[in-house]
C-alpha cells in the first residue's frame, strides 16, 4: 500500500492579502443569542457551552466566489446557522476577559451547518453531538478580515438570506456571551493557540436548506459569504 496523505493545514483566505490563515482547531459556542436559545428550547443566561468540529470541515470561500457545500448523507434536515467567526493569532491558558482581544487576529462570516435531525436525536439520548455538527464541509467560512482593519466587533447586523429571502437577522450586540468572554471561558477549558477558529453562535431563524439553495451570510464590516448547496 502506498501512503498518500497531507500534513498541510486547511487555509482560510485573509482579506486584501495573498496569505492564508492555517486552521488548527474549530471551537463552536452553543445557544449564544437569547432568541435562538428560546427557539432551541432553553432560557436564561446559562454558562456558555462548546463543541468542536474538525479543522478540515472548513469550506474556505474567497471574496467574490460562491463556495459549494455537498448536501451531507444521513440527514433529512440540513440547517443553516450564520455566525461570527473569531480567528486567533495568539493563544494561551486562563486568559483574562480584559486581555482576550489581544489574541484575536481577525473575524469572518461563517456557517455552522447542522444535521438538525441527528443533533436532536443525540440530545434526546444524551449522546455526543458530532454526527449532527462535525461532518464534512460543515464549516463554510469567508475571508478573515484582520482586526487591525475593523477593531473589535461588538455590535452590527448579522443576517442570512436563502435564495434572496432573509431567514436570520440579528445583531452582534445580542450575543449572550461576547467575544472576550468566550475566549476567556474557552481558555479555562483548553489551551488556545494561533490558528484556532471560534464560531460564536447563531441568531434566531435557523431552518432547513435543500440542494440548489443559495446561502448569503453577511456581517456588518466583514462583507459576504456565498455558498450553494449541491
Ligand atoms: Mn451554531
Amino acid at each position: 500500500m502506498e501512503l498518500a496523505f497531507s500534513c498541510a493545514k486547511p487555509l482560510i483566505p485573509i482579506a486584501e492579502s495573498d496569505l492564508g490563515f492555517p486552521v488548527r482547531r474549530i471551537y463552536c459556542v452553543g445557544r449564544n443569542y437569547a432568541e435562538h436559545a428560546r427557539e432551541m428550547g432553553s432560557s436564561g443566561r446559562e454558562a456558555p457551552f462548546f463543541f468542536c468540529k474538525p479543522a478540515d470541515a472548513v469550506v474556505p470561500v474567497a471574496t467574490g466566489s460562491i463556495g459549494s457545500v455537498a448536501y451531507p448523507p444521513a440527514t433529512q434536515d440540513l440547517q443553516h446557522e450564520v455566525e461570527l467567526v473569531v480567528a486567533l493569532g495568539q493563544g494561551g491558558r486562563d486568559i483574562a476577559v480584559a486581555d482576550a482581544m489581544d489574541c484575536v487576529f481577525g473575524h469572518a462570516v461563517g456557517l455552522d451547518m447542522t444535521r438538525r435531525d441527528l443533533q436532536k436525536a443525540a440530545k434526546e439520548k444524551g449522546q455526543p453531538w458530532e454526527v449532527g455538527k462535525a461532518f464534512d464541509q460543515s464549516a463554510p467560512i469567508g475571508p478573515i478580515v484582520p482586526v487591525t482593519a475593523t477593531g473589535a466587533l461588538a455590535a452590527g447586523a448579522i443576517t442570512l438570506d436563502v435564495n434572496g429571502e432573509t431567514r436570520q437577522q440579528g445583531d452582534l450586540s445580542d450575543m449572550i456571551w461576547g467575544v472576550p468572554e468566550i475566549i476567556s471561558h474557552l481558555s479555562h477549558l483548553f489551551e488556545l493557540a494561533p490558528g484556532d477558529l471560534i464560531y460564536t453562535g447563531t441568531p434566531a431563524g435557523v431552518g432547513p436548506v435543500v440542494r440548489g439553495d443559495h446561502l448569503l451570510g453577511r456581517i456588518a464590516g466583514l462583507g459576504e459569504l456565498n455558498v450553494r448547496i449541491v
